[in-house]
């Protein structure tokens, strides 16, 4: 089991496969310029394998496999292969835009992949069009539909964005009206790869709660597992539920239970923090498996309390990319 200097069990592991990505959010990375990392410093189909089985055996139970766009990742679904049979992985789960996913959606359900968050942060085609700055609207749109009407437990991540998609809120609130799925607003965080920072935020999540409550007044909270990072609701007649992340309040840190390691091997305690080690070149000189467990307690255990611990201890905490740090 892995425990960090606070106590608190680590039992979820966020790896994320690619820096690259097909699209180009705003509240990510830049339309243009965006630095990636060489792709030799990527890990490799066997290191992603390796250090997903070292992890599953250190007590990670639940792997989410975000990104860049993992399906921009060749070798993604042999990557998705490995992880299903790993035992002692109780739940994989993906986080994608879903322009790509779907050609794998039935060997998604083959390899008992059930979880699929899908980012999308407007319904109004040319809205999602200035955000992402691609014209990708109706792939995902279809791609969601798809992964509903096949049973998948998808979710939407949808990251509020002053004077940009205010207006789509109802709409996805619409969505969930209809669809047993559940949509999560999320705050947005200062990590877009630009000098674009903020330190308040115009649209928090006490903010977003009293938009909805003015269209819809009557919902009740779902009690949720200490760990959530989202606080959930339910309205009576709805088909699916909708959620708040407190990205940027980070109302959640006391509780979190997770571990991120990055496309060139990054090893990250908070995302408010810099890396903390890299497993690249251990993984690439092929060292022991001892010496991978060894990295990764060590970071554990000088883990800082709070998202707001971390950003204090890094000057650099607001210049990365969310396409970098895994998101
Ligand atoms: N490309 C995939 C996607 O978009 O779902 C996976 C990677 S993306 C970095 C993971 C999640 O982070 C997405 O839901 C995205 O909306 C969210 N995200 C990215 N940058 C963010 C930011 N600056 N603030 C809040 N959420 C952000
Ligand atoms: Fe790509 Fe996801 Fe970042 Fe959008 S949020 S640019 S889809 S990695």
């Amino acid at each position: 089991m892995l425990i960090d200097n606070h106590g608190r069990t680590i039992n979820y592991l966020r790896l994320a496969v690619t820096d690259r990505c097909n699209l180009r959010c705003a509240y990510c990375m830049p339309e243009h310029g965006a630095l990636f990392a060489k792709r030799d410093a990527l890990l490799s189909l066997e290191e992603l394998k390796r250090v997903s089985s070292i992890m599953v055996d250190m007590g990670i139970s639940k792997i989410r496999i975000t990104g860049g766009e993992p399906f921009v990742r060749k070798d993604i679904m042999p990557l998705l292969a490995h992880l299903s049979e790993l035992k002692g992985l109780e739940e994989i789960s993906i986080t994608t835009n879903a322009t790509g996913i779907g050609p794998h959606i039935e060997d998604l359900k083959r390899y008992g992949i059930r979880n699929i968050n899908v980012s999308l942060d407007a319904i109004r085609p040319e809205t999602f069009k200035k955000i992402t700055k691609r014209d990708t609207f109706q792939y995902v749109y279809d791609n969601l539909v798809h992964l509903i009407t096949e049973g998948f437990n998808a979710r939407i991540n949808f990251v509020v964005l002053e004077d940009q998609n205010i207006e789509d809120i109802y709409a996805l609130m619409e969505l969930q009206e209809r669809f047993p799925i559940g949509v999560r607003f999320l705050e947005e965080m200062p990590f877009n790869g630009t000098d674009r920072n903020f330190n308040t935020l115009q649209w928090d999540y006490k903010r977003i709660l009293e938009h909805i409550q003015k269209r819809y007044p009557d919902f009740t909270k779902i009690e949720g597992p200490a760990t959530s990072t989202s606080i959930n609701y339910q309205i009576p007649g709805h088909k699916g539920t909708f959620g708040l992340i407190p990205s940027f309040s980070r109302t959640f840190c006391g509780s979190c239970n997770r571990i991120r390691i990055t496309a060139t091997g990054d090893v990250i305690t908070c995302l408010y923090g810099k890396p903390k080690a890299n497993l690249k070149q251990l993984l690439a000189d092929n060292k022991s498996d001892n010496a991978v467990r060894n990295l990764i307690k060590d970071v554990l255990g000088k883990r800082a309390k709070t998202g707001f611990e971390a950003q204090q201890q890094d000057e650099l905490a607001f210049k990365r990319s969310m396409t970098a740090i895994g998101g």
